[in-house]
């Protein structure tokens, strides 16, 4: 019996090149806490409005927020650190290099939603296990400060990878160093945040 459990939460929607493309984050339930992996958007920033056809913030749904004891970002693009300002003063994990990336390279992301008031970041130098059989792994490719979240537990491991991978061909056929580190692990789930379902080896999805 797997005692993590993962829920996804779909937050938003793009429209890139006509097609839908989906925005999820996942809430990890670990008898050791409750983790969310990315938080989103709440709002449509006037600089992505041709991308972002709708928002499902997380503080307008049945979540209680007050409940996510700790949040990871998997990297700063804004369509995944749009929600952090509500979890001020909650610790959110992040790999230093993304950390570094995304308050110094220019048109990486939306600035002020990466440091909003009271958003406390613990920047992660490589592997870090944040609870028994919940680790985060650095996993450059879609960014170079990308990490995934990987939960231990069952007899092959689930993954949540951000964009390392955004949709399952890059998984099929990995091409980064991130996509051919998740296949490595010989996971039995990927979670990914712009797809509605997961990727699973061997189903030909
Ligand atoms: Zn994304």
């Amino acid at each position: 019996m797997r005692t993590i459990a993962v829920t996804p939460i779909h937050v938003a929607d793009l429209a890139i090149e006509g097609e839908r493309m989906p925005v999820h984050v996942h809430l990890i339930d670990h008898p050791g806490g409750r983790v969310l992996v990315d938080t989103g958007m709440t709002e449509i920033h006037p600089a992505l409005s041709d991308f972002v056809t709708r928002v499902l913030p997380l503080d307008a749904r049945d979540l209680d927020l007050a409940s996510v004891d700790v949040v990871v970002n998997t990297h700063l693009h804004a369509d995944h650190c749009g929600g952090n300002h509500l979890f001020a003063g909650i610790p959110v994990h992040v790999q230093r290099q993304e950390l570094e990336d995304a308050r110094s390279e220019e048109e990486y992301t939306i600035r002020e939603w990466v440091d909003p008031p009271g958003v406390r970041y613990v920047p992660v130098d490589g592997e870090l296990e944040l609870l028994p059989g919940l680790r985060l792994l650095p996993a450059p490719g879609h960014t170079r400060g990308s990490q995934i979240v990987v939960i231990e537990g069952g007899p092959r491991p689930v993954v949540i990878a951000g964009d390392t991978a955004v949709w399952f061909g890059e998984l099929d056929d990995p091409g980064t160093e991130g996509q051919r580190l998740i296949r490595s692990l010989d996971p039995e789930r990927v979670w990914l945040a712009h797809t509605d379902d997961p990727w699973e080896p061997g189903t030909g999805r």
